[in-house]
């Protein structure tokens, strides 16, 4: 048995990025950039108006209030060419236009009698102001996107103000999953007696996708050595597999025994957590196996603090754990020592701190109370309960999202 924190430094340690490819923009959107990304030009790459006004000379105002002669406009979109702004002139021009030579400032509609002809400036002007100046946002050269970085509408918004049609991005490892049992049948079949639907297919489906990679439904394999063969070569294929259940110390528990029958490499069985203990991990060349046990709360639960951050590594993920902050408990919960205890919480805020209690049954064969999660918290193995006041680390489940 290894402990929680071996078991993850261990998947850590034996999982990489497993390739890049170049997609176009919109693909991008939520991706990890492969590479360190440097501006192809300054941006703004003229200098322009911020403000609907005039381009003028700052020198001109004298002593204050005073009319320039208006000698043009330029619009948003219009290169102003030919245009000067000469001593006692003004070039009416709007947001977003280049600003014409000559011209140290812009004062916006607001601060004037907005005339056509002659325009009179009834406000301060500061040499300087309301030009975008160029390069003033980011200046040709810079890097912009690092090696890493996750790719939200800001990303893309400035890849696209650089022309970059094509992104290079961390490809996304398809993920294998198979259920393994007899008493199986797949969703849309009505289950018989002593049979149960393949539920856990379905929600690992569901989490492959959450943390971007992609899953392949490869089915159920049956409780017998032939059924297993077939099922995980196939799962094989994939860049990573997941299997469920069979993984325990009953007598149909296969999924070991054909695993290094295939030629994989056990890395580590059985973890000291609560719920979950008999996950295996294996690799088979480089491709990583997960076999999680079948219940569906420790599915879930191996898949969150194992599985999940192998997923973001992937992908190029630097910081692939949740983080976990401070709740201070308004229940008390028994344990044993010896083992980590992941216990699934309720919060709630108040003066700046969580307090949380707990989301309900804790024992692993309540699903329910996986719903009613917003966190969950790692009791470390040592500890021996906890009282009212006291404080656990925890760590969201999904997003925090308050509701009754
Ligand atoms: P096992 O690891 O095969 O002993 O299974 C542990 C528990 O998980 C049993 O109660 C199984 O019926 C249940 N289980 C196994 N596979 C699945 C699955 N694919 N979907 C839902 N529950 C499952
Ligand atoms: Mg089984």
């Amino acid at each position: 048995m290894v402990s929680f924190e071996e078991a993850r430094t261990i998947i850590l340690e034996n999982v990489c990025a497993v390739g890049t490819e170049r997609v176009s923009l919109l693909e991008a959107a939520g991706r990890i950039v492969a590479d360190d990304l440097t501006a192809p030009w300054d941006l703004p790459l003229w200098n322009n108006s911020a403000m609907d006004g005039y381009a003028v000379r700052s020198a001109d105002q004298g002593d204050g209030v005073h009319r320039l002669t208006v000698t043009g406009v330029i619009n948003a979109g219009s290169r102003g060419e030919g245009l000067t702004v000469g001593p006692g002139c003004a070039v009416r021009i709007m947001t977003g236009a280049p600003t014409p030579a000559g011209c140290d400032a812009v004062v916006p509609v607001e601060e004037t009698d907005n005339g056509t002809q002659v325009v009179l400036v009834q406000a301060p002007v500061k040499p300087g102001q309301h030009i975008r100046v160029r390069g003033e946002d980011v200046t040709a050269g810079t890097l912009f996107l690092r090696k890493g970085t996750r790719i939200r509408p800001p990303e893309i918004n400035m890849l696209a103000g650089f022309g970059m049609a094509l992104v290079p991005v961390y490809r996304r490892p398809t993920v294998a999953i198979l259920s393994t049992g007899d008493e199986l049948v797949e969703l849309g079949q009505t289950p018989g007696a002593g049979e149960i639907i393949n539920s856990n297919t379905l929600s690992l489906a569901a989490s492959v996708t959450e943390c971007g990679a992609i899953p392949r439904i490869i089915g159920i394999a049956r409780d017998n050595r032939e059924s297993h063969l077939e099922k995980l070569r196939e799962g094989l294929r994939a860049d990573v597999l997941i299997t469920s259940a069979g993984v325990s110390a009953g007598d149909c528990d296969l999924v070991r025994d054909v695993l290094a029958e295939l030629g994989t490499t056990q890395l580590f069985w059985k973890v000291g957590i609560k719920p979950g203990g008999p996950l295996a991990v294996a690799l088979h060349g480089t491709t990583p196996v997960f076999s999680l046990p079948g219940n569906p709360v420790s599915t879930m639960m191996t898949f969150e603090e194992f599985v999940r951050p192998a997923l973001l590594r992937m992908q190029g993920e630097q910081q692939v754990l949740r983080p976990l902050f401070p709740v201070v408990m308004q229940e008390s919960l028994s344990k044993k020592p010896g083992k980590v205890q992941i216990v699934r919480l309720r919060l709630e805020r108040q003066g700046g701190r969580w307090y949380g209690r707990s989301a309900g049954n804790q024992q692993t064969a309540i699903l329910k109370t996986m719903l009613d999660a917003q966190a969950v918290a790692l009791l470390p193995a040592e500890n021996s309960g906890v009282a009212v006041g006291d404080e656990v680390m925890a760590h969201f489940y999904g997003n925090y999202i308050e509701r009754e």
